[in-house]
């Protein structure tokens, strides 16, 4: 069940998280929301507690362990708890290696892998000790499939598969019901394009982008579907995209 349930969403400013904040609180989850713009933050929960939702939100930067604290508390204070954390925050400075983006490649792991290893670091201990709670996380098809352009970008995604899959097998044998989902985006129509600085991988990834791009509501039905499933029930990895890409 969605509703009450108290999530925690990163990268909601924008894009795939932004659409899943929107769902989940019309289904009566209290959500919190993390990133680092401000603005769009605060939009966005104003325009979902003035709808009957309630949202509260935090400037954080995944990479900041505290930020990730920070979240996992302001949620316990403000809701009394956490149930759910959907890392989602992520980006694609996509490039080939011979461009040697090394800063890029440097930000992407951090992003990508060390937001993810503290969003889990801040919530573990209250799953562990409530034994329950829900992780989910934005993989990508570039995850599961090598792509030129996407070595850094893909492994961190392709990490990620490893890790979550590691969670969902020790909670299985530590007993302590932690439900795990990830999701592989194809083409989604957001954001995340914009960073790449790379022209030629700018130019490519537009044209594809163009051809071949669904609205990120239809991941967030993905998540709420993950969300709604009974307790003991775990839907574990979804690949979602445009019928048209292949
Ligand atoms: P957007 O660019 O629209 O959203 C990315 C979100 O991540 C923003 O809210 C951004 O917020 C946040 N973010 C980026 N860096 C940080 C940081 N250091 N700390 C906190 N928040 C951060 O793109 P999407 O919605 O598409 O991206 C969401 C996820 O989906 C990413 O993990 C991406 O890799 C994944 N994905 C997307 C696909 C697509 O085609 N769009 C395909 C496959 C996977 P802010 O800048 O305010 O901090």
């Amino acid at each position: 069940m969605i509703k009450d349930k108290v999530v925690i969403i990163t990268g909601a400013s924008s894009g795939i998280g932004e659409a899943t904040a929107k769902l989940l609180a019309s289904k009566g989850a209290k959500v919190v929301l993390g990133a680092r713009r401000e603005q769009q933050l605060k939009q966005l929960v104003d325009a979902i507690n003035s709808g009957g939702g309630q949202a509260v939100y935090q400037v954080m930067d995944v990479t900041n362990p505290a930020d990730n604290a920070a979240i996992a508390k302001l949620a316990k204070e403000t809701f009394g708890g956490v149930d759910v954390i959907f890392l989602n925050a992520g980006i694609m400075p996509t490039s080939p290696l011979s461009a040697l983006k090394t800063d890029e490649w440097n930000q992407t792991v951090d992003v990508n892998i060390k937001g993810v290893l503290n969003g889990v670091a801040a919530v573990l201990p209250t799953f562990v000790s409530q034994k329950s709670g829900h992780i989910i996380t934005t993989s990508s098809v570039a995850g599961l499939k090598a792509y030129p352009g996407a070595a850094i970008y893909g492994g961190t995604k392709w990490f990620v598969r490893n890790f979550m899959e590691v969670i969902r097998i020790e909670s299985a044998q530590e007993g302590t019901n932690i439900r795990t989902a990830t999701i592989y985006p194809a083409a989604i129509n957001t954001q995340l394009l914009d960073q790449i600085t790379d022209p030629n991988s700018a130019k490519a990834m537009t044209k594809l982008y163009e051809q071949h791009s669904i609205s990120p509501d239809r991941v967030a039905n993905v998540v709420a579907f993950a969300i709604d499933q009974p307790e003991d029930t775990n839907v574990n990895e979804f690949t979602i995209g445009p019928t048209t890409q292949p």
